[in-house]
């Protein structure tokens, strides 16, 4: 059979092509295709959103705490201020000792004002800040249950005696608790495991080296109070029970102040921001702890007046280090704040662009694989198509034949394999050129396609000019008869053809199989040799004919007598 070159190879190109694609994209799920991209970058935008989160609750963790220690420093500090200014004679007028500039105590200006009210006063800013929402918050985080701090320090001290070792130790413990829930709060905010340089230096500084250094001059200066005072009631010369308390107080300071230093020169080398924003001015800090030095050695002198001496020095030196300890806090906090901008920044940016990015795979997603279904089926249709009559190409025959045997097929008695062959169409061409051929071919074409009866009929460009029918049918007659008035009205399309023998117009030979539907083991190959063989037959005999044969599986391709034959001239 002939056919024309380009479009079988067209054909064979679309058709590999197709099947490659076919096979690789539409055996995977739609659905999937189209989100597992977005299921994966999801994946991998919410684990980083995730660490980032997890991130920001822990900055913003360090912050609160940052808030809740400045509040116990204060609290301490309060503490310490009461303690020491127990240690004087209660009704020695307060002229001339200083008073921790940390706490805001709104001091009447008084002459009358005595050593003893400053401490009241102490204690009434320890009372208030005890029963302020900020404590009552503190101690719902952290879970502390200072309650009876509150009930130890404010009772009983008008018109109680004067006993300065008693309050002292009172207070003391007091203290010790809240230097337990200052590291606590510490631990707990996160502050001491901030893994970063310079906030893990500001944080050591101002919860925990600072904090001991004050401690130990607050000690000091109470010792020193008490010594200077009792030496005044005693005997000037003979050596207290204190003595011994201020010199191993000495010793610890030493100690302290060498870590400290130690601290400072460490900040200043690894975390040279750290040190610059604390505007540390160390030779300031150098003369004040000097100047404490001769105090310290100093166990000769006696009287109020020098405990005052000592009072002041000491708390000035405290409120020194208190200053260096909230800037240092201060700092901490700002760069903490910092930081949990820059991650909250982190956050945003990342889950918009996730957001983003998940939106446009999707939206590119699926106008691909749009685009991608819509080339498949025009691929399709261009492998399974004719391109010069439009009729169905010969390589969709085996599927849709098979189709009618399909069990859930609409009922009918059977189908029709039908060869059609142009008479003398070599010497057509021949006599009025090759487009008139092709033009010629289109016109049978297309009578054929129209005088398809059912759905599901289909006819094929098989060859050249041969087509192919597959008609279904309710008995062979009418299968006859049905293609005996396709043969006619070909030929009464008039088409001149001067050159043929067997009439003026084109004519088609017509070799049919009948096949019953309730036929079993059906062979198309076998099928399309029969009806060729009718075919042939018609040829031989006259052409502008028909001859249709039924089909049973036992009729070979050998079977020369077939069982429904007729000739038409
Ligand atoms: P017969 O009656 O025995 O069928 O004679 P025939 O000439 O029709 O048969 P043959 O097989 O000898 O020649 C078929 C001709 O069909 C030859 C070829 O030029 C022509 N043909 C095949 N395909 C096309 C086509 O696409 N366009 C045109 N114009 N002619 C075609
Ligand atoms: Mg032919
Ligand atoms: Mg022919």
């Amino acid at each position: 059979m002939n056919m024309s070159l380009r479009s079988p190879l067209k054909s064979i190109f679309a058709f590999g092509l197709l099947r490659a694609l076919e096979h690789r994209i539409q055996s995977i799920p739609h659905r999937f295709v189209t989100l597992a991209p977005i299921l994966l970058v999801f994946l991998a935008g919410t684990l980083s959103m995730a660490s980032m989160y997890r991130q920001l609750v822990f900055t913003s963790k360090e912050i609160q705490g940052t808030y809740d220690i400045e509040f116990l420093i204060k609290l301490r500090s309060a503490l310490k201020e009461a303690r020491g200014l127990r240690q004087f004679p209660p009704n020695l007028p307060s002229a001339g000792v200083t008073v921790n500039p940390l706490i805001n105590l709104d001091i009447p200006a008084s002459d009358k004002q005595t050593v003893r009210n400053l401490s009241d006063l102490n204690r009434s800013y320890l009372a208030e800040a005890l029963s302020s929402p900020q404590w009552l918050s503190i101690k719902r985080r952290y879970g502390f249950h200072l309650g009876d701090i509150k009930v130890d320090l404010v009772r009983n001290f008008d018109g109680a005696d004067f006993d300065y070792a008693a309050d002292f130790n009172r207070f003391s413990d007091r203290l010790e608790d809240l230097n337990e829930y200052f590291a606590l709060v510490a631990d707990e905010s996160n502050l001491t495991l901030d893994p970063q340089l310079d906030t893990y230096y500001l944080m050591s500084l101002t919860t925990a080296i600072l904090p001991s250094l004050i401690d130990v001059i607050s000690e000091i200066r109470g010792a020193h109070v008490s010594v200077d005072l009792n030496r005044s009631k005693a005997d000037k010369n003979q050596s207290s029970d204190l003595m011994p308390n201020l010199s191993s107080l000495a010793i610890l300071l030493e100690y302290q102040l060498t870590v400290l230093n130690r601290t400072l020169n460490i900040i200043s080398f690894s975390a040279p921001s750290a040190y610059a924003s604390l505007k540390l001015n160390r030779l300031e800090l150098v003369d004040k702890i000097d100047s404490l030095n001769p105090i310290l050695t100093d166990h000769q002198t006696s009287g109020a007046e020098s405990a005052i001496k000592h009072w002041n020095l000491s708390t000035d030196l405290v409120g020194f280090l208190q200053n260096i300890e909230t800037n240092g806090l201060r700092i901490l906090r700002e760069k903490l704040e910092d930081r949990r901008r820059s991650i909250a920044l982190q956050l945003a940016t990342v889950s918009s662009l996730l957001l983003l990015g998940s939106i446009l795979i999707y939206l590119v997603n699926q106008s691909l694989y749009g685009r991608l279904s819509r080339a498949l089926i025009n691929l399709n249709q261009l492998a399974n198509t004719d391109p010069l009559t439009k009729l169905l190409s010969r390589r969709s025959l085996s599927p849709l034949f098979y189709n009618f045997f399909r069990p859930d097929s609409t009922s009918f008695e059977g189908i029709g394999v039908c060869l059609l062959d142009i008479d003398h169409f070599k010497l057509y061409n021949d006599t009025y050129g090759h487009a008139k051929g092709d033009d010629a071919l289109v016109a049978v074409a297309s009578l054929l396609k129209e005088n398809l009866l059912r759905k599901g009929d289909s006819a094929f460009r098989y060859g050249g000019e041969e087509f192919l029918l597959l008609v279904s049918t309710n008995s062979s007659s009418n299968l006859e008869k049905f293609l005996e008035s396709l043969r006619a009205r070909i030929e009464k399309l008039q088409i001149p053809h001067s050159a043929s023998h067997v009439s003026q117009y084109i004519t088609v030979s017509i070799g049919a199989v009948f096949v019953p539907s309730d036929c079993h083991d059906i062979n198309l190959e076998n099928i399309l040799l029969l009806a060729d063989k009718q075919l042939y037959d018609v040829k031989n005999a006259s052409r502008n004919g028909l001859s249709l044969i039924q089909y049973t599986p036992d009729l070979g391709v050998e079977l020369t007598v077939p069982v429904d034959r007729r000739m038409i001239h």
